[in-house]
């Protein structure tokens, strides 16, 4: 069994949960730690089942209980050097022996799921996206992305699951109310993915295996649920097998299992 879905996910905050037969991962905690707890006991985890907390990057949506739910339940958080340096405060609330160290680029493992995390374009401190790897499978984490670099591809090529972001719609966010500062910061190489970069790198992942996909982080301001799902849709015609769900922002997404 290796299996995945979004806790919660948005610009507001994001919470993944990954399950293999012995190990249960969490991927970032952006939101309260109350929220989670709800969250976990809707899919039915124990938060005391829960093997490690893997941190893709310093930004608050991603790390805002990563402290207090590491401290509840005695979980190891696991994030690189720069991103550990990028948030003292949360940090300094973590006991020691359960703050862990990961190289981008080098392989680790956390029970009988392989991690590979990989470089992600985006405007935090050391920003990455993770390979995961049991039994013959891949899936992909990939969210707070600016653009689909080839090297990127390359990572998550293979990969019969993915978590993808699919963040705005260029349209929407022309004539939202953002200030011009953050709209360029959201188009950016280093911002964030729109829905049409998410539908194109959906199809060219088809075509070496990919299976199930579930986009997240959603701008609220944005974009739409309804939008994505068309915008996807359009592009993936002729993905025949590919099956894809757009994740809830307050609630988990049901569960995608790669077999
Ligand atoms: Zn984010
Ligand atoms: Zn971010």
């Amino acid at each position: 069994m290796f299996k995945y879905c979004s806790l919660y996910s948005g610009s507001s905050g994001n919470s993944f949960f990954v399950q293999s037969d012995t190990t249960n991962l969490i991927i970032d905690a952006g939101v309260s730690l109350k929220k989670i707890d709800t969250a976990l006991e809707k899919i039915n985890i124990n938060g005391e089942n829960i093997n490690a907390i893997l941190v893709t990057h310093d930004h608050i949506d991603h790390t805002k209980s990563i402290a207090s739910l590491s401290k509840k339940y005695n979980i190891p958080v696991y994030a690189n050097k720069k991103t550990w340096s990028a948030i003292p405060n949360i940090a300094t609330k973590i006991p020691d022996n359960l703050k862990k160290i990961f190289n981008i680029s080098e392989t680790f493992s956390i029970g009988d799921i392989k991690i590979l995390p990989f470089h992600t374009p985006h405007d935090a401190a050391d920003p990455c996206g993770f390979n995961l790897y049991n039994s013959n499978k891949k899936i992909s984490i990939a969210t707070d992305i600016g653009y689909i670099s080839e090297e990127l591809l390359n990572y998550l090529k293979d990969s019969s699951g993915i978590l993808l972001e699919s963040n705005y719609d260029p349209e929407i966010l022309k004539y939202s109310s953002y200030p011009y500062v953050l709209k360029q910061r959201i188009l950016s190489n280093t911002g964030h993915l729109s829905n049409l970069s998410a539908a194109k790198t959906l199809v060219k992942l088809y075509n070496s295996g990919l299976e199930k996909a579930l986009l997240v982080h959603l701008s609220k301001e944005n974009n739409f649920p309804e939008l994505v799902y068309q915008t996807i849709k359009n592009e993936t015609l002729n993905c025949k097998n590919l099956s894809f769900d757009i994740a809830p922002r307050d609630n988990p997404s049901d569960f995608f299992e790669v077999v």
